[in-house]
Order: structure tokens, then C-alpha cells, then sequence
């Protein structure tokens, strides 16, 4: 059984508060590609990867084009991807001049001996393996430059859609523009192909006004992305340091495995954990079997997958799902 599921971001802003609907067309039209995809026969790593091409390539969400400026106004881009048949993985942080970081983290997995590389190594891994390169400018909108400026003014680094403060990462809601048009989230997919197979791509930004350096959940294995063909695929979005603490994707992971819990219990628990850990987000996960799973403790979270059906679904808050 083919599944699919995608995510453009998780936070505390109420869908019922601003127009979603490019958000919705933008997720339903690039999950129609998935599925398309997927029933063509790709597989889920080909799918996963092409899904996260196009929710970078869109700017109303925080990865590649549109992706958040650290505190300098720079965009440092972080991405993952891995393969649930053999736990191959490629990672890259920090990234700024590779076109697609998801299609870097791709090349990493399949056409290097390691599996992460950050910053201008990473850049320049890009260009040796011939993939497009473009200057910092081509991730830049001008809303980001906005969210930034207001993020400096407030002395706050922001989690793109987190509503409350705390003493460590302040989390400002970033404001809705009147045509709900923000950018707005890191994005992922996690796909079950015609053989079984799973994989797990992630792409982000980052946070608005983060230190240079910074990294976050999205690029480490076992954390922000994860996939396993004997447990599930995991995708995450939300306070990366929590997530990171939490070991999100791996604890999943020993859950199935070790205790045998069903996916939902698994992904329940260490959601718990990363509240616990003061964190907000959430995930997309596909188990072995097909089964779905698309949890948060935020008010919303950006996700469109396709179900046992085949038709697609988006939902954006817990209940308005379409
Ligand atoms: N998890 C991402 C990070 O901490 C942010 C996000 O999900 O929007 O870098």
C-alpha cells in the first residue's frame, strides 16, 4: 500500500485567524505530485525528495526560497534525508549557496562517503557534484527581512509559528499579513512506496534571528528526520532543541522496536517528552504497515497525506480538515 504524507510547519498561530487557503493549494497541488509519484512506481526516497524540492522551491513556506534569516540576514539552510531500507541517510547544515539542500542531503547519502556535511563544505560538495548553486539572495523575500527586523527590534529569536515566550528561544507569533500570506514553516515528507519502503525528508531554515551556526533538529538523524522500514518514517517541525533533547525520530523508533507499541503510542509518548522538555511542534510519521500518523501539541501544523483511499487531505488546525 502507497502512503504519503507532508508537512509545511508547525505553530501556534489559529488557522481560523487568517486565510490559508494558497497555504492548502499549495500542500494539496504538491502532494497530488507525491501521489502521482508514488503510483508511477518512484521510490519513497525519489518521492520524498521531490516533494521537499517543490515545498522549497514554494516561498510561503520556511525552507529554501522564503526560508528565515539568522541574526546577520543571512539563511542557513539545514536538511535531511533517509532511507528506510538500509538506514542510509544524508544530512547538511548551515547551507547557503546549494539550490536545493534536500537535493544536497540526496547526494550526500548516494554520491559521498559520509553522511553530513555543514556549511561552506557543504556548499562546496554542491558544486562538486555538480549540483545548481545559486547566491544567498535567491532564498531571500522581502517578508523575511520584515520578520527579521521585528525579531532584532523585539530582541527575540523566533520560532516561525510559536506563540509563546520563554527565557531561552522567545517565541513571537510571527503576524499574519491580511492575505494570509506568510511564509510559514519548515516543511517534510515521509512516504511508503509499492515495495513496502519508507524514507523521511526534512528542509528548514531555521529559526528567525538565529545565532550564525545554529543548528537545528531538522539535519540530525534520529532527531528532526528518521526512517527504519521495521518501525517507520518520521518527519518533525517545531522547536528543533527540544526535539533534538528528545531524540524524536530514534525514540520512535526504540519504542516500536524494543517495547513493540503501535505507532500513535509511540509518537504520543515522545511528543509528551518534548513537552515536558518545554518544546511545541509536531511530526509526520508512516509505520511499516502503511498507518498513518500526523500528531502536534501546537495549534496548528501545515500537513496534506493521502489516505488509505488514495484521496488527499490538507488540515492546517486539529479539526478543519479537508
Ligand atoms: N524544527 C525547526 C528548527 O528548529 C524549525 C521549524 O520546525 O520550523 O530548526
Amino acid at each position: 500500500m502507497i502512503r504519503l504524507a507532508l508537512h509545511g510547519g508547525a505553530g501556534d498561530l489559529r488557522a481560523d485567524q487568517f486565510d490559508t487557503s494558497a497555504h492548502r493549494a499549495a500542500l494539496r497541488r504538491i502532494a497530488d505530485e507525491g501521489r502521482r509519484m508514488l503510483q508511477d512506481g518512484a521510490t519513497a526516497v525519489a518521492t520524498v525528495e521531490q516533494v521537499v524540492v517543490l515545498l522549497e522551491e514554494c516561498p510561503l513556506f520556511n525552507a529554501g526560497v522564503g526560508a528565515v534569516l539568522n541574526r546577520d540576514g543571512q539563511p542557513e539552510l539545514d536538511a535531511a534525508i533517509m532511507c528506510g531500507v538500509d538506514r542510509n541517510c544524508g544530512a547538511v547544515a548551515g547551507v547557503m549557496r546549494a539550490k536545493s539542500p534536500i537535493r544536497l542531503a540526496r547526494a550526500v547519502m548516494e554520491r559521498s562517503p559520509h553522511a553530513m556535511y555543514m556549511g561552506s563544505g557543504a556548499d562546496a560538495l554542491n558544486r562538486e557534484l555538480g549540483l545548481d548553486e545559486v547566491t544567498p539572495d535567491f532564498f531571500v523575500t522581502e517578508e523575511r527581512f520584515h520578520q527579521l527586523k521585528l525579531a532584532h527590534e523585539r530582541g527575540v529569536i523566533v520560532l516561525d509559528h510559536e506563540a509563546a515566550f520563554d527565557d531561552t528561544v522567545a517565541h513571537a507569533p510571527t503576524p499574519p499579513s491580511e492575505d494570509g500570506g506568510d511564509a510559514f514553516g519548515t516543511v517534510g515528507a515521509v512516504a511508503r512506496d509499492a515495495h513496502g519502503n519508507l524514507a523521511a525528508a526534512t528542509s528548514t531554515g531555521g529559526l528567525t534571528n538565529k545565532h550564525p551556526g545554529r543548528i537545528g533538529d531538522t539535519p540530525i538523524i534520529g532527531a528532526g528526520t528518521f526512517a527504519d522500514n521495521r518501525s517507520a518514517a518520521i518527519s518533525c517541525t517545531g522547536t528543533g532543541e527540544s526535539f533534538i533533547r528528545s531524540g524524536f525520530g530514534f525514540e520512535i523508533h526504540a519504542r516500536m522496536s524494543y517495547s513493540h507499541w503501535a505507532l500513535q503510542r509511540a509518537c504520543d509518548e515522545t511528543l509528551a517528552e518534548v513537552q515536558r522538555l518545554g518544546g511545541r511542534g509536531g511530526c509526520i510519521a508512516i509505520d511499516h504497515e502503511g498507518q498513518l500518523y500526523l500528531p502536534f501539541n501546537s495549534l496548528a501544523m501545515y500537513r496534506a497525506w493521502m489516505g488509505a483511499d488514495g484521496n488527499l487531505h490538507v488540515g492546517v488546525g486539529p479539526d478543519d480538515v479537508d
